[in-house]
């Protein structure tokens, strides 16, 4: 009996230390699990051979945007880069096989932007032009600008001046306007921002939108959820908000930039952004031209450097 009360108030003690150390293995797994987000469904690379009904090619002209949208006859162009990326533009038109585009978009009026366009337009016939819609007072008067309008005053090509929750349709393709919400004189938060649609994929292009026009957008609601986000200027941290990035929720960014670029683009601060959401990016700088193919269920990358 004595050895049993001797005995007894260790025990309690080990009980009372056992369970304070369960409770604070409980607390520490709810911190850990309250604080840690899921990881982003990862992308599958794109099989060899295989083909798939939309291409989505963010083409690497260097510091600047260019993108070419390609579903079966429709193509669609977005920016092209710098006027001395005309020759890339062309000739990655013209390995597609594409004399005809559908729909030009000029994001907004910045060189690294529009440059290529009067070129783009001198080597293909395009039907249709979209561009910001700029009162009078903000309305560009550079040289590069000048030189897009003669261009489609050339071609004369149909104007589209879109309005933010304008919906387009391109053959198969679903193109919803978000931006710009409200006319400012600064170019970059006047960028066309669009969602594509193909099936249940999708694709969210911001152009050079700042921080914002993000909050405008999100102000008014839209649903701009995509598979992928072809992230807004080339990575800067003037853009891309936490709260932007996550209304988005992509699978896959894409971040268009040149090779060891003046403006240090990306910068890490977004790429932190990103890895911490555990959402999947590619570079243009470092893959080359990235494909995203879509069957209009899923969406696969293809890097130009594998
Ligand atoms: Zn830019």
């Amino acid at each position: 009996m004595k050895r049993i009360r001797n005995l007894s108030p260790v025990n309690w003690t080990v009980i009372a230390v056992v369970a304070v150390l369960l409770i604070l293995a409980v607390l520490n797994a709810i911190r850990i699990g309250g604080g840690h987000k899921p990881q982003a469904q990862t992308v599958s690379a794109a099989l060899p051979g295989e083909e798939y009904p939309l291409a989505v090619y963010f083409v690497s002209v260097g510091e600047g945007d260019g993108a070419v949208i390609k579903c079966g006859d429709t193509v669609l162009v977005v920016d092209g880069g710098e006027r001395e990326q005309a020759e890339t533009m062309k000739s990655f038109l013209s390995s597609l096989g594409v004399d005809t585009v559908d729909c030009y978009i000029a994001t907004h009026p910045h060189s690294d932007h529009i440059g290529a366009a009067a070129g783009i337009f001198a080597a293909v016939r395009v039907k249709s032009a979209m561009l910001t819609p700029f009162s009078e007072i903000n309305t560009p008067t550079t040289e590069t600008y000048e030189r897009l309008l003669d261009a489609i005053e050339a071609q004369g090509s149909e104007v589209i001046l879109p309005a933010a929750g304008d919906v387009y349709t391109f053959g198969e393709l679903k193109l919803t306007v978000v931006a710009p919400v409200e006319e400012t004189g600064d170019y970059n938060n006047m960028s066309i921002v669009f969602k594509l649609e193909y099936g249940k994929t999708s694709f969210l292009f911001t152009g050079d939108m700042e921080k914002e026009s993000e909050a405008l957008v999100l102000e008014k609601g839209f649903d701009i959820s995509a598979d992928v986000l072809k992230v807004a200027h080339h990575g800067s941290t003037s853009s891309t908000t936490p709260a932007f990035l996550e209304a988005v929720s992509p699978r896959l960014a894409v971040i268009s930039c040149g090779k060891n670029n003046d403006y240090g683009h990306p910068h890490k601060e977004i790429l932190s952004l990103l890895e911490d959401e555990g959402i999947e990016y590619r570079r243009t700088d470092l893959s080359g031209t990235v494909t995203v193919y879509s069957d209009g269920k899923d969406v696969f990358v293809k890097e130009q450097y594998q």
